[in-house]
């Protein structure tokens, strides 16, 4: 048989034709409970009728014009963005490593516009992940990720996850920025306390850097409040990367910035053919207005605080083979114990109808719809349950 496509994923034998709410239907006609939604992408579910019908009310008037044209949905979903967050200033992207560029980009600039070209370094961390470009994969520092590809890139210093010493003896005259995920998603789901968003916000004001969030997975509305960071009130970015959630499904994400951090983002600085497209900055809005509806951001915290005390039970039950139930919000990472498989696990809840992912850490992860209700989560504990049961320890 030909392979058209390159091998660089291995997806299970199915056709998912259509999506429902918080299911996905295969070309069978058997439904899956999706409670990874596209890893954190379908926030507001699949086939939104609100979204679906903006979508195609912009279909068909207008697609594309490039940002050579104002788009009028970009005026309005920045203004939204700016008129709830720390933000000022918006540029839209197709993807979250495209934010996550601009978002490095525009704290170099700042610096380099202030007579410091030398103040170009940036921090991370280790279990980090910012995405597939060349940058990103500098930036997130994990080894598998840059094999192969060449020279590292210069001017990135990683700093261990938790290591506050190693953090503060990192920090040199060149330090531009710190880059941090509030809550971990790739390296393993890992929520960073609000009092670590705080010390990094000192630490950043103490030396004069720029503080970056990847919100790329944890933001709109993952954990229950609109961006993660809502959660540390005091430890407010400079810039801030998103996309994932934010579109609901269709591709888009933004870089956020304060007028000060992105004062110097002038023309030619910057740009993107496709980013903040009007198909995009139709669906971008009807997801913006569902996630910061009255009481939507309160149902999420109901729910994951239902699913979380369910999902502690498990754990209660299955002490041999859970270590952890960790993350924020819906954003769920169940820990295995060594000697336990998280791709095996996954693969077993898929047999019972539940589709789940694997993270970083041996962790299985759990990124539903935010609009799941009880009944949906009690379906999910369910098949975890079975699968749990029938999970063995890996052969070694
Ligand atoms: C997914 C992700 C990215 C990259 O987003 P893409 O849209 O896949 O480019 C960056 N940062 C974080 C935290 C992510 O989860």
């Amino acid at each position: 048989m030909p392979k058209p496509l390159m091998d660089t994923y291995s997806p299970p034998n199915l056709n998912f034709e259509r999506g429902e709410g918080a299911y996905l239907i295969e070309q069978s006609g058997e439904t899956y409970l999706d409670f990874i939604s596209g890893i954190a992408v379908n926030a507001i579910g699949h086939n939104h009728p609100e979204a679906v019908a903006a979508l195609k009310e912009q279909a068909d008037k207008l697609w594309h014009t490039s940002n050579m044209f104002r788009v009028p949905g970009q005026l309005e979903l920045a203004g939204k963005y700016c008129r709830d967050s720390f933000a000022d200033r918006v540029f839209f992207t197709n993807s979250g490593v495209e934010a996550i560029e601009a978002s490095i980009k525009t704290a170099r600039h700042y610096h380099f516009s202030k007579g410091r070209p030398d103040k170009y370094r940036i921090i991370t961390f280790t279990g980090a992940f910012h995405g597939r470009s060349y940058g990103a994969i500098n930036a997130g520092g994990n080894p598998k990720y840059l094999e192969g590809f060449g020279p590292k890139m210069e001017g990135f210093d990683q700093v261990e996850f938790g290591d506050h010493d190693a953090l503060r003896a990192s920090i040199t005259e060149e330090t531009a920025a710190i880059l941090i995920e509030p809550v971990q998603g790739e390296g393993g789901v890992r929520a960073l306390p609000s009092s670590c968003l705080r010390g990094l916000r000192e630490i950043c004001n103490a030396h004069e850097l720029l503080l970056i969030y990847d919100e790329v997975q944890c933001g709109a509305g993952r954990t229950g409040r609109i961006w993660a960071h809502d959660w540390a009130e005091e430890a407010r970015p400079d810039i801030m990367a998103v996309a994932k959630g934010v579109g609901g499904g269709f591709p888009m994400g933004a870089c956020l910035a304060t007028d000060e951090a992105s004062a110097h983002m002038v023309i030619g600085t910057h740009g993107s053919t496709f980013g903040g497209n009007p198909l995009a900055m139709a669906v971008g809005n009807v997801v913006y207005d569902k996630l910061t509806a009255p009481g939507f951001m309160d149902q999420v915290v109901n729910i994951s605080d239902t699913l979380r005390r369910s999902l502690a039970d498990l754990r209660d039950v299955y002490t041999g083979k859970i270590e952890e139930i960790r993350g924020r919000g819906l954003l769920i990472g169940l820990k295995l114990k060594d000697g336990f498989g998280n791709r095996t696990l996954v693969n077993k809840v898929r047999d019972n109808h539940l589709l789940v992912g694997v993270a970083g850490d041996n962790v299985v992860r759990l990124a539903p719809p935010l609009i799941i209700n009880e009944g949906h989560a009690r379906e999910a504990v369910t098949a975890l349950d079975r699968a749990l049961d029938a999970l063995q320890p890996e052969q070694v």
